[in-house]
């Protein structure tokens, strides 16, 4: 039984000492170096935080293999990591500082002007100057050995509703839990090679992070700028020899959109092709499929709260571009409730709320108790014992298969003209265009009429004249937007915010 992750940074450091464990634009390290740097950041925090443990460390470093090495550093300490991004602006650092009050900061002499803006009196360590040395393991050895498996690991925050980001609370065994299932599923081994897209405070890179160190994997963390020109990104997926990707859908249509596939042949590179966190289009996949047929696709599908993903699709048939792909089935030791309104079992194709259930759940948002109590419930179907479950605020329905159809969130559900739609349906037809890559709808209340943003020159007669034959009139979009580019929020996502103040 493990009491925490280390055992994998620590087991693959002894195993392959040499191996190439982290790679950027700035160079490479090997485990080894991964883990004995860890050690020295860990000693830093145990000695500033004279044998306290379990408490919040911010890590505000540029995007690279230090955030990593210093992830390690903070759990072999028995504390656990928060990283924010350095972009955010200040008043959303401020904001998450005043929840998570840490007194540590990693970061570097450069970026420490920067935070020294925000409203923190903690102290600091300085990436670059901390030093390895032999007795770094030593001191910090009681501290790790004292870990349970329910102790954090890392608080992600997400955005709020209320403008409070929540801070979404991680412990070592729902990360456990889920490497073992992704490891198993997708067979990783050492030989492998992932091609990281997924920024650190964002919860897809729970899976490259921790696969890698469990396995012994190679994780390259791509330049970002990269993701913005589809050749070059190929080109350096062929050059490093990724085999192994998990990104988010909007990030593999930049390269479908413009059938980079033409000038790059990566079907002898590529073995792996996952994502998770938006729909992915069946007609950009189609063109991935067309590509690279003998890529594994798999769907994955799940929020922060549930350690990155819960259920999957490894694409295993045919899809025609109009269906949607299924979110497909819980991942092992998870279950799934796909509850109806008055919470009971949904029956036959009957939308529901997903609502998950299983060690994958976060302990809660930190230090909200407000917002954990309204998502983390009891389960309304266990009246015997207290079992929490995590109430996602999605929308889904089985198909014939018993495979979960992702549908829309709940909160994208509209009554239009008396009809309850789910804007997602809508978005699905659209998205089956040829002309459109992407495309999201909004409802604008005031008007009474759904706003169709879409990044193909078309109007509204056309758009009528193409989906009619798949949604019913009233959900046909009232009024078109065309935008060039679609507004994509930090996580890679379509910005929803910024497109409801186009409306
Ligand atoms: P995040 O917490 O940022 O990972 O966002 C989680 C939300 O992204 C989920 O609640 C879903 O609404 C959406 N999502 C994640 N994965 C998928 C997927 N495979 N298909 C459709 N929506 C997804």
């Amino acid at each position: 039984m493990k009491n925490s992750v280390l055992p994998w940074l620590d087991e693959t450091a002894k195993r392959l000492p040499n191996k190439l464990a982290l790679q950027d634009i700035s160079g490479n390290i090997t485990y080894q170096e991964y883990r004995s740097k860890s050690l020295a950041i860990a000693y830093k925090i145990v000695e500033l935080n004279k044998g306290e443990m379990k408490k919040p460390v911010v890590v505000y470093l540029e995007k690279g293999k230090e955030v990593l090495v210093s992830f390690m550093g903070v759990a072999y300490s028995g504390c656990f990591y928060s990283p924010i991004d350095t972009e955010m602006p200040p008043s959303r650092v401020n904001k998450i500082l005043e929840v998570l009050k840490p007194e540590i900061v990693i970061t570097t002499n450069k970026l420490k002007t920067n935070f020294e803006k925000f409203n923190f009196y903690g102290s600091y360590i300085i990436y670059e100057e901390t030093i390895c040395s032999e007795e770094d393991e030593t001191a910090v050895k009681p501290y790790t050995e004292k870990i349970v498996d329910t102790d954090l690991l890392y608080v992600l925050f997400t955005s709020g509703s209320t403008g409070v980001p929540k801070g979404v609370s991680i412990c070592h065994r729902s990360v456990i839990d889920y490497i073992d299932w992704v490891t198993e599923t997708f067979n990783i081994t050492q030989k492998d090679t992932f091609g990281n897209q997924a920024p650190f405070y964002f919860d897809n890179s729970i899976l490259d992070i921790y696969s890698c160190m469990k396995m012994g994997a190679t994780l390259n963390i791509i330049p970002k700028k990269l993701f913005f020109q589809p050749v070059p990104l190929l080109e350096y997926i062929k050059y490093n020899k990724i085999n192994t990707i998990f990104w988010v859908p909007s990030a593999l249509i930049v390269v479908s959109k413009l059938k980079a596939f033409r000038n790059v042949d990566l079907s002898d590179t590529l073995k792996r092709v996952l994502f998770c966190g938006e729909v992915m289009p069946n007609k950009q996949l189609n063109i991935w499929r067309k590509f690279l047929p003998n890529v594994t696709y798999a769907n994955l599908y799940g929020p922060t709260e549930i350690t990155d993903a819960c259920t999957y699709y490894i694409v295993d048939r045919e899809f025609s571009d109009d269906e949607p792909l299924p979110i497909g089935i819980p991942m092992s030791n998870t279950d799934i409730l796909v509850l109806n309104d008055e919470d009971k079992l949904v029956t036959d194709d009957e939308v529901g709320e997903l609502c998950v259930r299983g060690t994958s759940l976060a302990m809660g948002y930190y230090n909200n108790p407000e917002k954990t109590r309204s998502a983390f419930v009891q389960n309304p179907l266990n009246k015997a014992v207290p079992e929490i479950i995590y109430r996602t605020g999605d929308l889904g329905r089985y198909n014939e298969y018993r495979e979960i159809i992702y549908i829309s969130r709940k909160d994208f559900q509209i009554k239009h003209l008396g009809h309850r739609i789910e804007l997602g349906e809508i978005e699905t037809a659209i998205s089956s265009l040829e002309e459109v890559t992407l495309n999201c709808c909004l409802y604008d209340e005031k008007n009474q009429r759904i706003v169709l943003f879409v990044d193909a020159q078309v109007d509204r007669d056309y758009i009528k004249e193409r989906i009619e034959k798949l949604v019913p009139e009233y959900m046909i979009p009232g009024k078109v937007i065309y935008l060039e580019n679609m507004p994509i929020n930090a996580n890679g996502k379509i910005d929803r915010i910024k497109l409801k103040e186009l409306m």
